[in-house]
């Protein structure tokens, strides 16, 4: 029974509609990064920070999951192994297209956090400055994502799993942001299989024993029935 890990970035929701800082025209087009994503630039204009979050958290509401979300969700549900989805997503559409224990290395936008204590609660449609902390009332509350310079969630899980890959997938993500542009190297040492799915040949596509190139609904789909097919 072999196991699979696949990360998943920003590729796999582009045809959702939702943008990346990357992306012209779109909301981080309209924002500097050190504005909106650091911890420096919510300290400097808390109030920004939030409206940014807010109008991200409204598109991301509004879009639907896309055949490669689907697909991944019938991986996991039909694949006799362990299928783990680590996403660099902060959307809930893997969730939304019916996948289970994602696990979001950067945060949530369906998440708030106090800065001060750690707590976390579900994010309300609208976060505001003065938002009190359900724990310790101080007016801290963030959005639970991890911004430029922070650490990402659950990285001693993440390399848990990766230890123990049969086969590791690389979807829409651009293999040049560390920790992750690292996961295909942990996975090959491990003995993992490892296949790159994207738009175009990303930064790491040299390390990747396969490589499939096309948009996220097709790809991603045929490699799932790929996989499903072989057993
Ligand atoms: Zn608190």
């Amino acid at each position: 029974m072999e196991k699979i890990v696949i990360l998943t970035g920003a590729g796999i929701s582009a045809e959702s509609g939702l943008g990346t800082f990357r992306d012209e025209g779109g909301l981080w087009a309209q924002h500097r990064i050190e504005d909106v994503a650091t911890p420096e630039g919510f300290a400097r204009d808390p109030a920004l920070v939030h409206a940014f979050y807010n109008a991200r958290r409204v598109q991301a509401a509004q879009a639907q999951p896309n055949a490669a979300h689907r697909a991944l969700a019938r991986l996991q549900r039909d694949w006799p192994g362990e299928v783990v989805i680590v996403t660099q997503n902060v959307d809930g559409l893997h969730e939304a297209g019916g996948a289970s224990g994602v696990i979001h290395m950067h945060g949530t936008l369906a998440g708030a956090l106090c800065a001060a204590c750690g707590h976390r609660w579900p994010a309300p449609a609208e976060m505001a400055v003065d938002e009190p902390c359900p724990a310790c009332a101080g007016p801290t509350a963030r959005p639970d994502i991890v911004w430029f310079g922070e650490v990402p969630y659950s990285m001693d899980q993440i390399y848990g799993h990766l230890a123990q890959a049969d086969i590791f997938a690389a979807i829409g993500t651009s293999g040049q942001v560390y920790p992750a542009a690292a996961f295909v190297h942990e996975a090959i040492a491990a003995g993992a299989r490892t296949v790159e799915l994207n738009l175009e040949p990303s930064a790491g596509v040299s390390s990747f024993d396969e490589t499939l190139f096309g948009p996220a609904t097709q790809v991603v789909p045929r490699w799932v029935d790929l996989l499903l097919g072989q057993r």
